[in-house]
C-alpha cells in the first residue's frame, strides 16, 4: 500500500525553520503536550486535514524549487517522526533532486525507522525544552530521556543539529537549570547553533477551541534582561548562540 502522510499544512517560503528560504511541511500528530504549544491543532493523529503521498508532497516542493535553492525543505509538526515512512520517502525524493532536508523534532521517537529518516536528513532542528526531568515533564507531559538519547544518537552519527530553547518565565528560566542545560548541550560537537526563543502568548484561542485549559495565560513574555541572562550563561559554555 502506498505511504500517505497526514499533513496539517505547508508553507512555501518559510524563513524560520532552518537555513535560507524553505518549503515547510507541518505534519499532523504530536505525542507531547507542551504548555506553550502554538500548534495544538496539530496534536491529533486522527485529524485528516490533507492526506498526501510523498510524491504529491514533493510535487508541491517542486513548484517552488527555484525559490528554495538557498534553503531547502523542512518537515515540522506536530512531531514529524510519528510518520517516519512518509518523511523518509519525501526526503529521498528531495535528496535525489539535490534539495537540503531539515527535520524539526522534539527528539521523542528514536527507533529503526526514524534512524532511517535521519540518514536522509541534512540538519536536525531539535528542541531541548528543559534539562530537569521533572520540569521537562511538567512542560511537555512526557519523559526527557528520549530527547537526551536522541541528541546522543545524533552525535554518534555526526549529524549537524540546531538546538532550540524556549524561555518561559517561571518554567525554564532558572539559573541553575540553565547552567545544567548549557553544560549538557556543550558536550556535543554536532551542535552547530543554539537559538533562544522567548515565550509569547500565541495560539491561545486554539486551546479554547480544543476545550483545554491554557495554563500559561498569566505568564508574561520574558524581559530583555532575562533573555540576556540566558544568552550569557549559554555563551559561558561556548555554545554557538545566534542572535
Ligand atoms: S512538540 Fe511542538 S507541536 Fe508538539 S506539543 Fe510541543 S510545541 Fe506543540
Amino acid at each position: 500500500m502506498e505511504t500517505k502522510g497526514h499533513v496539517h499544512s505547508f508553507e512555501s517560503f518559510g524563513t524560520k525553520d532552518g537555513p535560507g528560504i524553505r518549503f515547510v511541511l507541518f505534519m499532523q500528530g504530536c505525542p507531547l503536550r507542551c504548555l506553550y504549544c502554538h500548534n495544538t491543532d496539530t496534536w491529533s493523529t486522527s485529524s485528516r486535514n490533507k492526506t498526501l503521498s510523498p510524491q504529491e508532497a514533493f510535487n508541491e516542493v517542486a513548484k517552488v524549487k527555484g525559490f528554495i535553492r538557498s534553503g531547502g525543505v523542512t518537515v515540522s509538526g506536530g512531531e514529524p517522526l510519528l510518520q517516519p515512512e512518509f518523511v523518509l520517502e519525501l526526503f529521498k525524493l528531495c535528496k535525489e533532486a539535490n534539495i537540503h532536508t531539515a527535520l524539526d523534532t522534539s527528539g521523542f521517537i528514536l527507533n529503526d525507522k526514524t534512524k532511517l529518516v535521519l540518514e536522509q536528513t541534512d540538519l536536525v532542528l531539535l528542541d531541548i525544552k528543559h534539562i530537569d526531568p521533572v520540569k521537562y515533564k511538567t512542560l511537555t507531559s512526557v519523559s526527557l530521556d528520549n530527547t537526551l538519547r536522541f541528541i546522543a544518537y545524533l552525535e554518534t552519527i555526526n549529524k549537524p543539529a540546531w538546538i532550540r530553547y524556549v524561555v518561559v518565565p517561571g518554567y525554564s528560566d532558572d539559573e541553575a537549570d540553565l547552567h545544567q542545560w548549557a553544560k549538557f548541550v556543550s558536550q556535543f560537537k554536532v551542535v552547530k547553533r543554539v537559538d533562544i526563543l522567548p515565550f509569547h502568548q500565541m495560539g491561545t484561542n486554539k486551546w479554547e477551541e480544543l476545550g483545554k485549559k491554557y495554563q500559561l495565560k498569566d505568564t508574561p513574555t520574558p524581559t530583555p534582561e532575562s533573555i540576556k541572562m540566558v544568552e550569557n550563561i549559554f555563551l559561558s559554555y561556548g555554545l554557538p548562540i545566534v542572535k
